[in-house]
């Protein structure tokens, strides 16, 4: 039966991947031993401060941190949250607690006490490293014996390092010579950011050293006419780290290379027009609505942006529209697509050829990436379909993850027993392999690129004493593509107003999983099995509440 599948392969050959390594051994291998690499480039830019990081700083750096940790206890297996905004300082501890073994779990810094909560607790994060002004959400989490290390900006003199806290500096100056270097197994965890994947709650993504290995190699190794990423380029990062299309396809792709990652902490854009500027920035990754901005903006004359030769976009739809007129806003620069999920690695990406720009059609998001198999199926019957057929799109190969943490229950639901990860993205392959996705099939919204779960919402809005029941869907947004609103059943005799009802999520959630709507209603549909009918409540919106 599987001889009968129609599966989808990239173009280019597979090459042989030293996935066996550890990822810190693998993304510097480079500058160790007889590479090639020249350790006095710079490797990181921080973009605030303008301090600058060769690779042989970072290096250092990241053993230091590594040595500093581990005498604060933390051992191989481990988990490490990481609680900072895109900084040099996230690079090196990310670096670090793989260095030893351990795994870091990312949030964002932006999370309220809660969410932060939730995530240290059910990943078990022994230390988190954080910023000062963050650790006032940590009280309770640092009573539970939880470490925190705080990286102290010099704008915070004269505020004394918070009570109970390790400073960062002090681990940059542990005696690296101290730690041994640490056993790593290719299967062991080394990064685990937090996805709600096609359904429920978030759930920690365990990322291992082979498959963070596997999809840097796919990107970046080999001979490859893609418009890769060379040491001669300076990559900006405003995309946040804690999201894995900064991590992997930026920093570590960037890294393994040898390029220079200008880093800053948000997308502001006369900011990031002035940084392309001054330190002539080569390529920029952007999520669609970071195209949107350029694209309104009269001011990007202002600047000179022509050092710019690629634009990369992904995380959420681009409409074609927008794609093609950011084009025609860097006419000397390839624009291009990478399509993937948390889970899944990258799946696809723009063949952009160098001496052909533009050659890939706007609206694709690129074509299967090497060493890699997909395969777009029947969403009813699960069988494989030819091109030019929309269905759900699955993705085999050692980039997947391994699974999520403590719930091999959503695991098998996943990924199926052939190794096939179910995407939850509805999808084609035309005729010049290029993929287009069509629609979700899965629950996730997805605001500006942001993640946020329904089921999260619908957790919090059912434990109010006034709501009986609740269901979050999307609704379309011209700025954020997608935007959370309720529906929702009150208790009986209650007076809860949508005001009420908005005020008592956004105490509780980051700005993005705020409730933007909220309707009223008898009962919320669902199947025999409980499920709510979402698509139901999607038309709904269309019929009955046109904007
Ligand atoms: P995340 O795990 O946060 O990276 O979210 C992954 C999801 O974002 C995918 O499953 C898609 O639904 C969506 N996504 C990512 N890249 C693209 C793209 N280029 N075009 C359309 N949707 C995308």
């Amino acid at each position: 039966e599987p001889s009968q599948d129609f599966i989808f392969r990239s173009k280019l050959p597979d090459i042989s991947i030293p996935n066996h390594l550890p990822l810190t051994d693998y993304v510097f291998q480079k500058f160790s031993g007889d590479g090639d690499g020249d350790s006095t480039t710079t490797c990181l830019i921080d973009g605030v401060t303008g301090r600058i990081f060769t690779y042989a700083d970072v290096q250092i750096n990241l053993r230091r941190i590594a040595a500093g940790i581990h005498r604060l206890g933390i051992r191989h297996g481990d988990t490490v949250m990481l609680l900072l905004p895109n900084s040099p300082e996230f690079a090196l501890s990310f670096l670090a607690v793989a260095y030893l073994g351990a795994v870091s779990t990312t949030a964002n810094p932006y999370y309220t006490q809660s969410e932060i909560s939730k995530q240290a607790k059910a990943s078990a994060a022994k230390m988190i490293i954080t910023k000062r002004c963050y650790v006032d959400k940590l009280t309770n989490l640092k009573n539970d014996g939880v470490l925190i290390v705080c990286v102290n900006d010099d704008d915070d003199h004269g505020v004394s390092l918070a009570d109970g806290c390790v400073s960062f500096k002090e681990l940059t100056q542990a005696d690296e010579t101290e730690l041994p270097k640490p056993e790593i197994s290719p299967e062991d965890t080394v990064a685990m950011p937090y996805s709600s994947g096609t359904t429920g709650l978030p759930k920690g993504v365990m990322i291992t050293h082979k498959g963070l290995v596997t999809s840097i190699a796919q990107k970046v190794d080999g001979e490859n006419p893609n418009v890769n990423f060379t040491a001669d380029d300076v990559i900006l990062c405003f995309l946040p780290m804690f999201h894995i299309y900064a991590l992997d396809a930026l920093m570590l792709s960037a890294m393994r290379v040898g390029a220079a990652i200008l880093i800053v902490p948000r997308f502001e854009l006369n900011l990031v027009m002035e940084l392309i500027q001054r330190y002539k920035v080569t390529v920029v990754p952007v999520a669609p609505p970071v195209v949107l901005a350029f694209v309104k903006s009269p001011e990007t004359e202002k600047y000179d942006l022509s050092s710019v030769r690629m634009m990369l976009s992904g995380a959420a739809t681009l409409k074609k529209e927008l794609e093609d007129a950011v084009r025609l806003k860097f006419p000397n620069a390839i624009f291009g697509q990478g399509y993937g999920m948390t889970e899944s690695g990258t799946v696809a990406k723009s063949l952009a050829f160098a001496k052909n720009p533009f050659k890939t059609k706007s609206g694709a998001c690129g074509t299967v990436i090497r060493n890699a198999e997909m395969k777009v199926v029947d969403t009813i019957t699960g069988v494989s379909l030819p091109r030019n057929k929309s269905g759900e799109i699955c993705i085999r190969g050692d980039q997947v993850m391994k699974g999520y943490l403590n719930d091999p229950e959503a695991t098998a639901r996943t990924i199926d027993k052939d190794g096939w990860l179910h995407t939850g993205d509805i999808g084609f392959v035309d005729d010049d392999d290029e993929i287009f996705i069509v629609d979700r099939l899965k629950e996730l919204i997805k605001f500006k690129g942001y993640q946020v779960a329904p089921a999260e919402l619908e957790a919090l809005l059912i434990s109010h004493p006034s709501i009986e029941d609740a269901a979050v869907v999307a609704m379309k947004d011209e700025v954020a593509d997608e935007v959370p609103v309720a529906f929702v059943v009150r208790s009986e005799g209650s007076q809860l107003t949508e005001d009420g009802v908005k005020s008592y999520v956004s105490k509780q959630v980051v700005h993005y999983k705020r409730i933007k709507m909220v309707f009223f209603i008898e009962a919320i549909p669902k199947a025999a099995s409980g499920k709510i009918l979402r698509k139901e409540l999607r038309a709904k919106l269309e019929t009955e509440y046109p904007k």
